[in-house]
């Protein structure tokens, strides 16, 4: 990658980028600082604001889809049940828009979405570039094709695109959400999820905010996501704030790092394992149709 474009905002390019935060990752990075489930909470590479638009980008870390080819996630298999109420509730929303259609999902990993969408009867397909993701997803017979979006062999009219937490871990958001326009039918929506690094919690804990992680390279807010659809030939139908479920078990082990030891109470097992919905209100989820003159 070039120089050039390691000192332009991803977002905006203006050369304007000013260091805000240090890295605080020592050693090599590998495979597993990258997995989903990776909760090193606060610890990122070198992060730079743009003092134009205010995009926050690790611009050093713009050479990580190797990272991905070699995942092993085994801790994001083992949440596949709470992960697929998440995603058909994401797939109920689209239903309202578009009740049938071809879908594609973009860092498809394990399939989740693509069977959820299946079972909801829609045409369904996903790419991802972790080979152990991809091979979990090929064991239940999903079509989710091994690498990265764009590729061979994809249709270019897709009814649907989802990107659901993908774009904060790409160094080209830009040419990623310009390709996405691509595939996309003329009537065609795309529905983007990522953290909201304007949001009230993500103020409140500063860098501590659990989305900032190695593997989060890009963050935006509503302004640059704004801005970076915008530029690429879309128009916002829909905005709203995602809920996540989670085990009990899951977020009690996620919070003890933000607690003291003695408030850490054991809990029942049976009590850790139920699932409820969770909505901190930090992350975006927005829906777009393709600008006119894109049409
Ligand atoms: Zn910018």
């Amino acid at each position: 990658m070039s120089e050039e474009f390691i000192n332009t905002c991803w977002v905006c390019g203006s050369e304007s980028l000013q260091v805000v935060k240090k890295s605080d990752f020592t050693g090599d990075l590998d495979s597993k600082n990258f997995a989903i489930t990776n909760s090193d909470y606060g610890k990122t590479g070198e992060l730079s604001k743009c003092l134009n638009c205010g995009f926050i980008q690790c611009s050093k870390e713009n050479d990580v889809i190797h990272y991905y080819e070699n995942l092993v996630d085994t801790e994001y298999e083992n949440t596949r049940e709470e992960r697929k109420l998440q995603e058909k509730r994401i797939l109920k929303l689209i239903q309202k828009i578009k009740p049938s259609g071809k879908l594609l999902d973009i860092g498809a990993g394990s399939g989740i979405m693509v069977e959820s969408a299946l079972e909801m009867g829609y045409d369904a397909e996903g790419v991802e570039p972790s080979r152990w993701l991809q091979g979990q997803a090929e064991k239940k017979s999903l079509p989710i094709h091994l690498g990265t979006f764009p590729m061979e062999g994809l249709s270019k009219n897709y009814d649907i695109i989802t990107l659901v937490d993908v774009i904060e871990h790409v160094p080209n958001p830009k040419e990623l959400l310009s390709n996405i326009c691509g595939h996309l039918d003329k009537d065609g929506i795309f529905v983007v999820i990522t953290p909201d690094v304007g949001s009230l919690i993500a103020k409140f804990l500063k860098w501590k905010w659990w989305h900032f992680r190695v593997a989060h390279i890009g963050y935006f807010n509503k302004r640059t996501l704004t801005q970076i659809t915008r530029d690429t030939g879309f128009e916002q139908i829909k905005a709203m704030r995602p809920s996540w479920y989670f085990r009990i078990e899951y977020l009690v082990e996620r919070a003890y790092q933000y607690i003291p030891k003695f408030l850490r109470i054991p809990l029942p097992r049976f009590f850790k394992k139920i699932i409820v919905p969770v909505n901190l209100r930090d992350s975006l989820l927005v829906i777009y149709r393709k600008e006119e003159k894109q049409k």
